[in-house]
């Protein structure tokens, strides 16, 4: 009894949702960043998705990485990467978290308050330390300016204060807001920026560094480029001891992972002998259920403000999809109990689609793992890798052959 019980829990997860993370699309924006962006060092985001293999192929392209925590940054360090390719970028960092970065040999850290200075000047008086300077963030999703970033006319009692406390000011820092579609901010932020470099000059410093954040769309990256790299020779046209770097987290990993989550259970108006008037009116007649939901991957669609779109992977249980199958409105949920858990209020897919088939999400790299939850006992789904060839219905329909294949059944 009590062996064929542990059988059962031990059995996989059959039709368990999954990632496919295509690594060589994070290449391909790395080759993207340094030719548009050639004066600047990316210091990727880790918060983004802290994905090993992803952290691995960076820390071997050199990329520098922006971290937010003890936990980050001791996950950088594992990977043989040097302190100094580190930069701790949360301007309200714990004292234990700021003593440990001067443990570790991490100096270089953001600031936007006189109560962080004190506490480095107490425990990593040899820090770097970089002001975060508030700017423009209305038109981003995550308008990070209403947590942090010090407006301008605070800026001099900073530095003074800095100076006081004998620490060493190197440079500035902003973030346009993570999710800016709005190229025009960056712009607006170099003038600041610029602003705040001649503040540090009047105090006495010579800043070095400047720090442009994150906040990179892929959809718009060129033309946001060509606006920072014109604003930055209008206003740092002297660039020999001036050294820039930029924090960009889902611009390298949005597009390279894609979700594959299995339909577990639907729900018809009518099929199952309800009535119209038991049905909530504004709701598409037919309930999808999948393996993955908001308290999974689909976090994002809470914290990250996103909105996803599922395709059809499967049909009645076949990877042939036909173009013409005629749709119907629908809604997608995730596997909770709770009602919150809706992965797509209203969307249209085949009328087809039964229990068993499969959806596909595209641009999952950003803000999906790094917080997903284990409620109510669903595990976070499980990231397959490839290394190229797209990350389309292609790939994934062959992981999905693939998965049953090595038994995970299909
Ligand atoms: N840098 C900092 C300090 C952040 O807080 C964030 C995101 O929250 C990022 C960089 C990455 O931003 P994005 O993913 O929009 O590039």
């Amino acid at each position: 009894m009590e062996a064929s019980r542990l059988a059962a829990t031990n059995e996989p997860d059959a039709e368990k949702a999954f990632f496919v993370a295509d690594l060589s699309q994070v290449y391909k924006q790395h080759e993207r960043w340094q030719r548009c962006l050639p004066g600047i060092e990316p210091f990727y985001a880790i918060k983004c998705n802290p994905d090993p293999y992803v952290l691995r192929l960076l820390a071997s392209l050199g990329t520098g990485f922006d971290c937010a925590s003890n936990g980050e940054i001791s996950q950088v360090l594992k990977l043989g990467v040097d302190p100094s390719r580190i930069i701790f970028a949360n301007p309200c960092k714990a004292t234990s978290f700021v003593k440990n970065a001067a443990k570790a040999g991490v100096d270089m850290m953001t600031f936007d308050n006189v109560d962080e200075l004190y506490k480095i000047a107490r425990v990593h008086s040899g820090a770097k330390l970089v002001v975060r300077i508030l700017t423009d963030d209305s038109k981003s999703l995550c308008r990070l300016g209403l947590k942090f970033g010090a407006p301008l006319v605070t800026v001099p009692g900073l530095l003074a204060k800095a100076r006081e406390l004998r620490l060493d000011v190197i440079g500035v820092s902003f973030h346009v807001g993570s999710g800016n579609f709005d190229s025009n901010a960056f712009a607006d932020a170099v003038i600041r920026a610029r602003t705040a470099f001649d503040m540090g000059k009047e105090a006495g410093y010579d800043f070095q560094l400047l720090d442009v954040g994150g906040g990179f769309e892929d959809a718009n990256f060129e033309p946001t480029a060509a606006i920072l790299a014109h604003a930055l020779d209008i206003h740092f046209p002297d660039r020999q001891r001036l050294r820039i770097i930029a924090e960009p987290g889902r611009f390298y990993v949005s597009k390279a992972f894609s979700l594959a989550a299995n339909i577990i259970a639907r729900r018809a108006r009518n099929a199952d002998g309800s009535s119209d008037a038991e049905m909530d009116a504004d709701q598409p007649s037919v309930m999808y259920y999948i393996n993955d939901g908001v308290y999974g991957a689909f976090n994002c669609i809470l914290f990250d403000h996103q909105k996803v779109h599922p395709r059809v992977l499967s049909l009645h249980g076949s990877f042939h999809v036909p173009a013409s199958e005629p749709l119907g409105a629908c809604s997608v949920w995730g596997p909770t109990c709770d009602s919150i858990d809706c992965v797509c209020p209203v969307t249209h897919l085949p009328s087809g689609l039964q229990v068993g088939d499969w959806l596909g999400f595209d641009n999952m790299g950003a803000y999906t793992i790094c917080a997903a939850s284990q409620f109510n006992g669903f595990e976070v789904s499980n990231v397959i890798y490839t290394t190229g060839g797209g990350c389309g219905a292609a790939e994934v329909r062959s992981s999905l052959a693939a998965f049953a294949k090595a038994g995970y059944g299909l």
